[in-house]
This record gives C-alpha cells, structure tokens and sequence, in this order.
C-alpha cells in the first residue's frame, strides 16, 4: 500500500469517522478454521460495500471532500485489503483479480493524464 494513499484515507476519517469505523469492521472480520470455506468477497459485498457506497464516492453528496471517485477508491482499496484471503469459497478470489487488474488500469490512466 502507498503511503500517500493512506495518508488520503486519514484525511476521509477525519471527515467521515464512519469510514475508520467501516475499516475496523473489516479488520474483525476473520476466516474461522471451523467452518468449511471463508469468502472476503461475499462479505465485502453484502456488508462492507453497501455501506462504502453510502459513505464516499457519487452518493455523498453533502460533502465534496467524500464524493470524489478518488475518495470512493481509496477508501474501497485501504478496506478491501484487510479482509482475509478467500479460502475454499465459491467465488475464487475472481472478483479480487478484477479489482486488481482495474486498480492498475486505473493508476496507469491517472499516470497518461
Ligand atoms: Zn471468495
């Protein structure tokens, strides 16, 4: 992880406490060894994401600060990443490859412009 990103993402938490709340949540998430498979992904989507999406990005439409593209990313990146890996789930990590191949798309872009 850069440090000018998670220097961002101070910045968001300090306008939006929920966010650091949001990563919290994630970092308690862990993979219990008695169950037969763990999904980050399914967690991330019906828990986490729903909640992000209210949080930053195109929705937030009080703060210009938060309603960034940029603050959405950050933030999706810095939470995503503290999730447990998939283990034995159905999903495959596919939806993490995805992210990581838009993730590079997208600073490549950021580069060019
Ligand atoms: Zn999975």
């Amino acid at each position: 992880m850069k440090k000018s990103r998670l220097a961002e993402f101070e910045k968001l938490c300090a306008i939006e406490p929920r966010l650091a709340a949001l990563l919290e949540r994630a970092r308690a998430v862990k993979d219990d060894p008695a169950k037969p498979s763990f999904c980050a992904n399914h967690i991330w989507y019906e828990e986490l994401k729903p909640e992000l999406t209210r949080l930053v990005g195109w929705r937030r439409k009080d703060n210009p600060a938060l309603g960034t593209p940029r603050a959405y990313d950050i933030s999706y990146q810095i939470i995503y990443d503290v999730l447990p890996a998939c283990r034995d789930c159905a999903c495959w990590g596919f939806a993490e490859v995805i992210q990581d191949v838009l993730g590079t798309a997208r600073e490549e872009a950021n580069h060019a412009a």
